[in-house]
Formats: structure tokens, sequence, C-alpha cells
């Protein structure tokens, strides 16, 4: 029943959704008043760090940024408070000499404690040597309970929706899953070492789809 129920309720979103970017002029709203939920974006990478290169040039940290940036739009119209690490294609920390991506970091985890976030999604692309590799993954803290229910619930709804999605979320040690106790994911997108996703990656219609996945999953885990 429970799992029906999800069914629906994702179902009812993501239609009113994708309706919204096929062509109806429709606003996209959820039929019930619900409080407010206060979201970090973190779109990964920025500066100097330009993240993973696709096979035709697509910058991992300006392909983070156009997510993150559309993320913010579809939330807010949910009536989510978003904050964002960064909102342009530079990094976080002064300058660049040693040590900047530490700073880079220690910044990011700051803009995320002091926001005091219910969710907390970091944006990246994924690379890897085989070039056949592909498909959006989840991660998540192992001793993170929440993160791990979302990414899980996430991973399902891109198996589903998506053409290409790794086969589950994965559990990882990562810095941006650790800086506060509410529900942290991190989001590989897709791999820009695969040629045909790197293309697919930056097409607004597949951009438009997977955020509206993504919202879709937060707002059928996260309650408030
Ligand atoms: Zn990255």
């Amino acid at each position: 029943m429970k799992k029906q129920i999800l069914f629906i309720v994702l179902f009812v979103i993501i239609f009113s959704g994708l309706m919204a970017f096929i062509g109806s002029k429709q606003t996209v709203q959820l039929s019930s008043p619900r409080s407010t939920l206060t979201v970090v974006l973190d779109a990964g990478h920025g500066g100097i760090d330009v993240g993973a290169v696709g096979r035709s040039g697509t910058l991992e940290s300006d392909l983070n940024l156009v997510y993150c940036k559309k993320l913010k739009k579809i939330m807010e119209e949910y009536g989510m408070n978003v904050i964002m690490t960064r909102e342009d294609e530079n990094g976080l920390y002064s300058e660049y000499k040693n040590g900047f991506k530490m700073e880079d970091m220690r910044k990011r985890r700051e803009i995320v404690q002091n926001a005091n976030p219910d969710v907390v999604i970091s944006i990246h692309m994924n690379k890897f040597a085989v070039s056949s590799s592909r498909g959006a993954q989840v991660f998540y803290d192992d001793e993170n309970g929440s993160g791990k229910e979302l990414a899980e619930v996430m991973q399902k709804v891109f198996i589903e929706n998506l053409p290409y999605a790794r086969k589950e979320a994965k559990s990882a040690d990562l810095y941006m899953l650790k800086c506060v106790s509410s529900p942290s994911i991190l989001i590989e997108c897709g791999y820009l070492s695969n040629a045909e996703e790197e293309k697919l990656l930056t097409e607004e219609d597949y951009i438009n789809k997977l955020c509206y996945l993504i919202v879709a999953s937060v707002l059928s885990v996260i309650q408030k």
C-alpha cells in the first residue's frame, strides 16, 4: 500500500513536471500545502577546478551549475527554500594556491551548516577510463541513514525513468556528505567520458527530466 501511494505521488509530480516542459503552459504546483523545505544545492568544482572534461569538451563544473540552476528553479516552484554553494563559474577559494581545494570545500561546508538544511544535494558528472560506462548514480554516506533512504529511492526512480542508470545507489566516503546530519546525497548525473551520454547530459529535455526526477524523489522521501 505504501509503495502504491509512493508510486501515485511520484506519478503525479513527475507527470505535472513533464507536462510543464513538453510545451504546456500550466504552472507546476503541488496540490497539498507543505512546510517549507530548505535545500542546499552544491554545484561541484568551479574556477580552475573544472572537474571532468567531456570527450567533446564539456566542462563538468559548468554543467553542474546548469543542473543546480534548473533544480533551484523547479524547487522554488514547489515552494522550497533553496541555497546554492556557488551561483557562478568561480570556485569558493580566495586565490589559486596550495590547499585551494580544501579552502573551497570548507567554505561549502560552512554554507551548508549555516543553512540548517533539510536536504543537501551535491551535483557532479562522472568519468571513467572505460568509455562505455554510463548512467546516473546516487551516493550516500553510510552513517547518514536518511541520506541512504533518499539515495535508494532516487536511484530506483532513475532506473525506472531514464534510458540508462547505474544498478544501485552506492555508499561513499565524501566530504560533502558529512557536513550536517540531515539527509545528504551526491548525484553523479552521468558520464562525460561516454560521448553519447555527454551529448544527452547537455540537452534541455534531458536536463529537465533528470531534475524533475530528483525533485520528485526528494518530495516523496523528505517530510517535514
Ligand atoms: Zn565531480
